[in-house]
């Protein structure tokens, strides 16, 4: 009965991870999925018969499509993943600007309450070659509610981001960066800390934050800010460039796992991938 359970479990990760190309390893029980078991079997057939983990096609082979061509990633030069919680707000589509002009991508934790506000901003991120991951539904510390209610949050804010994107979530970030083992576990999902924090939602001051990031980041660090305000819309667009020209790659939590060749596994947290 239990691998019945698991390989039902299991077909439904599989096809959630169909958009999200990212290599996610399952090995805990999400146990709030309800699925028949003949509802599996054909979605696992569905899988089967359509491989889904996309590869990174070299530039030269995707002539039909410009827009992802452009961007290369070199394993070999170093890499920091940018991530942005709590929105998506209206500073949103600035700091997309400016990763799009830098030939750049982020990690977007939103809030399911402000997916289901800023819907075309959700799209966007997707469309834009960053990536979306989960911060809970209304930014609750996921250590004090219930087993219920921690599944509600989780599954509320992935059914908010695939309504406005047709994007698949498989990325937690608990506010506050508030977990322990037994909460990843019930999570069920890869769960993203980080190694550089900019203190941004602190400081409100541009400048600061610059400083901080600039004279902080080294390979494989996941940086914490905050897309919410202004102030960090604007430095981003001073220390995104300074980034790039010091020879960083700025990529998502996905593509920085995948480069550093490190499995997301659902239930681990990651602070950084280093080399
Ligand atoms: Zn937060």
């Amino acid at each position: 009965m239990l691998n019945k359970v698991l390989s039902t479990v299991m077909a439904v990760i599989m096809i959630f991870s169909v958009n999200t190309g990212s290599a996610v390893v399952n090995e805990e029980l999400p146990n709030y999925i309800p699925v028949s078991d003949s509802e599996a079997e054909s979605r696992e057939a569905d899988v089967i018969q359509n491989p889904t983990v996309e590869k990174v096609v070299p530039a030269e082979k995707e002539e039909e499509n410009e827009e992802e061509s452009k961007r290369t990633i070199d394993p070999d030069k170093p890499m920091i993943a940018l991530t942005f919680d709590d929105g998506p707000s209206k500073y949103t589509p600035e700091i997309l600007d400016t990763l799009k002009n830098n030939n750049s991508s982020a990690t977007f934790f939103v809030l399911g309450q402000e997916a289901d506000k800023y819907k075309d901003t959700v799209k966007l991120i997707i469309e834009e070659g960053s990536e979306v991951g989960n911060h809970t539904y209304n930014h609750k510390d996921l250590t004090k509610l219930s087993d219920e209610e921690i599944s509600n949050q989780i599954l509320s804010t992935e059914g908010s981001i695939y309504d406005s994107s047709g994007y698949v979530s498989s990325l937690v970030r608990p506010p506050y960066g508030a977990s322990n083992a037994t909460l990843n576990k019930k999570i069920s999902r890869p769960i993203i800390k980080w190694s550089v924090d900019t203190r941004d939602w602190q400081s409100r001051d541009a400048q600061k934050v610059t400083i901080h990031v600039l004279n902080t980041v080294k390979d494989g660090d996941i940086v914490l800010m905050h897309d919410i305000y202004k102030s960090t819309a604007d430095a981003s667009k001073i220390f995104i460039p300074k980034l790039v020209e010091m020879g960083y790659q700025l990529v998502t939590i996905s593509e920085l796992a995948e480069y550093r060749g490190l499995p997301l596994t659902a239930g681990q947290q990651y602070y950084n991938m280093p080399k």
